[in-house]
This record gives C-alpha cells, sequence and structure tokens, in this order.
C-alpha cells in the first residue's frame, strides 16, 4: 500500500520514491504526495523526473501517476514534484471553505452543506438553501476576521461514539471505519474533514464571495475566492460598482435601494407598454383585400409576446396581419389564414432588400432588419405584396 505523504504532511511538495508498477503512461509508487482527489479537491498536477504529471486518480489502495512519454520501470527511484502553487491555493480553499460554511451555519443555523469543490480556478460551496447577500456579506465579514486572527488549525481524531462530537460538523453517514478526522479552527470550528488545509488562518490572505448560482435541486452554489485572487478581484468590483453608482447618480451606501427602486419602476414601465400595446392591435381596424381582412401597423416598441398573441389571434380569425415594431432594430411578424399569402417567403424577400432576414412558415413568419426606421417603407412593401397575393 502507497503511503500517503499528504496526509501526514500536506507541506511536502518535493520527494523520492520508488516505482512500484508500470502500466504505459501509468506508474505508482510507494510514497507519494500527489493527493489524488476526493472530498471536493481536485488532484494535483506536477512533475515526476522532469516530466509532466497529466492526472493523479486512486485506483484501490494505490495511487495512479500519468505520465506521458516516460521511460520508468519497477524499482526505479525516482524524483518528484507537485505543483505547489496550484495545490497551496486549494489547501487555502479548502481551509477557507470550512470558515465560510461555518460562518454561514452561524448566521442561519438550519442550513445544511450539499457539496463542495475546490480546484484552481474554482471553488465553492453548495448550500441547500438561498441565503441573502446581507447573510453572505456578515459571514464573510466574520470569515476574514479570522483570517486576520492568524488562528491555528489543527488535525486530530476522535472515536466515531465519542460524544464530543455532538460539537463537530460531520455527516457522519459519509465516514467510513471507527475513527474519525477532526479539523478544527482555533475556537470558531470544527468540522470532520480529511482533506489538506493550511496550519495557520492568515496564509489564506483574504476571502471574498463573488457569485451566487442556482444548483437546481440540490440549492445555491456559493463561489468564492482566496489569497491575492480574493484581493484582486475585490479591487476590480469595488471599481465596477462605484462606476454603476456613478451613472446611477447615487452614493455606494444607497446603491442596493436605488437599483431596486430602478428595476421597480422598470418593470412597472415594461408592464405599462405592454398593455398600450396590447390596446393599440385590439384597437386596428382591418382594410378587406379579396374578401380578407388585412391588419397592419408600425408599432413604436417590440414585444415578441404580445406581437404574437396579437398575430395569431388574427389567423386564427381568418385574417391575415402585417407588424413592423421599432426598437433598437426592425423586428416584423406576418401571419396569415390564406392559403394565398406565404408568409414566410414574403417576409424573406422584402427583408433580404433591407438587409435582414427572417423565417418561419406558410401562415406565420418573422424576422428583423438593423434598421428600425425603415419601418414604414417595410411594412408598406410587406403590404403590397400581400394584397397582390390575395386578389
Ligand atoms: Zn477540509
Amino acid at each position: 500500500m502507497v503511503i500517503r505523504i499528504y496526509d501526514r504532511d500536506p507541506y511536502v511538495f518535493e520527494f523520492e520514491a520508488a516505482v512500484t508498477s508500470v502500466d504505459n503512461e501509468y506508474v505508482t509508487l510507494d510514497a507519494t504526495a500527489f493527493y489524488p482527489g476526493g472530498g471536493g479537491q481536485t488532484n494535483d498536477l506536477g512533475r515526476i523526473c522532469g516530466l509532466d504529471v497529466t492526472d493523479v486518480t486512486s485506483k484501490g489502495d494505490d495511487i495512479v501517476h500519468k505520465v506521458p512519454g516516460h521511460s520508468m520501470r519497477a524499482g526505479d527511484k525516482v524524483w518528484c514534484s507537485v505543483d505547489w502553487e496550484r495545490r497551496y491555493d486549494m489547501m487555502a480553499g479548502h481551509t477557507a471553505e470550512h470558515l465560510l460554511f461555518g460562518a454561514l451555519k452561524r448566521e442561519v443555523p438550519e442550513i445544511g452543506i450539499v457539496k463542495i469543490f475546490i480546484a484552481p480556478d474554482s471553488k465553492y460551496v453548495i448550500v441547500d438553501r438561498d441565503v441573502d447577500w446581507e447573510v453572505i456579506e456578515r459571514a464573510q465579514t466574520s470569515v476574514n476576521m479570522s483570517v486576520i486572527d492568524n488562528l491555528n488549525v489543527t488535525k486530530s481524531t476522535m472515536d466515531r461514539g465519542d460524544p464530543e462530537l455532538e460539537n463537530v460538523r460531520a455527516k457522519m453517514e459519509r465516514i467510513d471505519g471507527s475513527v474519525v478526522t477532526v479539523v478544527e479552527i482555533g475556537d470558531v470550528d470544527a468540522a470532520a474533514c480529511s482533506g489538506m488545509h493550511v496550519r495557520e488562518t492568515g496564509e489564506i490572505t483574504a476571502v471574498l464571495v463573488d457569485r451566487k448560482v442556482s444548483a437546481g435541486k440540490d440549492g445555491y452554489a456559493i463561489h468564492f475566492r482566496v489569497g491575492n485572487d480574493a484581493v484582486a478581484r475585490s479591487m476590480e468590483l469595488a471599481n465596477k460598482c462605484l462606476r454603476i453608482v456613478d451613472i446611477m447618480g447615487t452614493k455606494p451606501e444607497d446603491a442596493v435601494n436605488a437599483a431596486q427602486n430602478i428595476k421597480k419602476d422598470n418593470d412597472a414601465k415594461t408592464e405599462q407598454l405592454r398593455t398600450l400595446l396590447s390596446q393599440t392591435v385590439a384597437g386596428l381596424r382591418p382594410e378587406t383585400v379579396g374578401g380578407v381582412p388585412v391588419f397592419s401597423c408600425v408599432l413604436p416598441v417590440n414585444d415578441r409576446n404580445v406581437i404574437t398573441n396579437a398575430a395569431e389571434k388574427i389567423r386564427s380569425t381568418g385574417g391575415v396581419s402585417i407588424f413592423a415594431a421599432g426598437g433598437d432594430t426592425l423586428s416584423v411578424y406576418v401571419s396569415s389564414a390564406s392559403k394565398n399569402v406565404d408568409c414566410a417567403s414574403i417576409l424573406k424577400d422584402v427583408l433580404t432588400k433591407f438587409g435582414g432576414r427572417g423565417g418561419g412558415k406558410n401562415d406565420f413568419a418573422q424576422g428583423g432588419a438593423p434598421d428600425a426606421s425603415n419601418a414604414d417603407i417595410v411594412l408598406n412593401e410587406l403590404l403590397r405584396r400581400v394584397k397582390d397575393a390575395l386578389k
């Protein structure tokens, strides 16, 4: 069985070992500091005999290193080095995850952890419910206080039946064996974990939560950054925030309220616009061509749902509709209950002349053109084509 150096001392990243077996690109050693991944943390990378280790995985009791192009043989003594910057970042990330979830749990005692993920370019914890940004801010402050306090991170083992385990965050159903490895961070956090952590929280430098996204039925993924990455991202986001505040003409402390008011106002205006559009199309008078009622209109704004509904309603009652809606670009909709009008081909013909395109079926087609100021000309051209088809 391989000696797992990372379990004894996660700070060892250069070591000598003997090759125990070779299978094509795959090499096993008598001892390794390469973490094969697990507990949400990605595997290590590095070099063996100066060659890149491109993957490390567990295989039974062994750890297998993928080393393309090697010529090692069983019994060889080899010099190995783990990509330390990458690993150290994950150790800091893993420790930060303990602090972050611990702090979230102090804020929301009923919160549960679903999954963690720690890799160089992505670190997150999935929790079983949504958490307000205000709660996240308080948790983040607490985490960074723990980083400033430079707390000791210690590992110990406890018996599965130890009553003291009550005070330890642990998913006992996920732990094999009778002994539980417990990681304590100062007196602020204790959790069962056999992963790799830093010795002191000051090594984390800083923790920033920079994203919260739905993880579907699992809950919400709270993404965070550590170290210089967290500091750089904090500054970048602070600057973006100040630019937004400047555009809104408000102060940072009022920005959230101001943004909420703008959104509320915008939602209400969109609703009013929809109502107005619906009323406009409902009040249209058709002209009759070849016995078929033809509705046509240039609309000042585009709302796909409202206009599509109106076009379908007109078609279902035996008519033809042509709508040209303005906005940043021109949007055009044609519907027809008459087989004589081929909506798709007429629309395509006309829009092509105006640098646009469209598509659909015989009875309904939609498309667009870049210049909304052509709305009247496009509408008249379409109307002429429809009338020709109906005569
Ligand atoms: Zn851990």
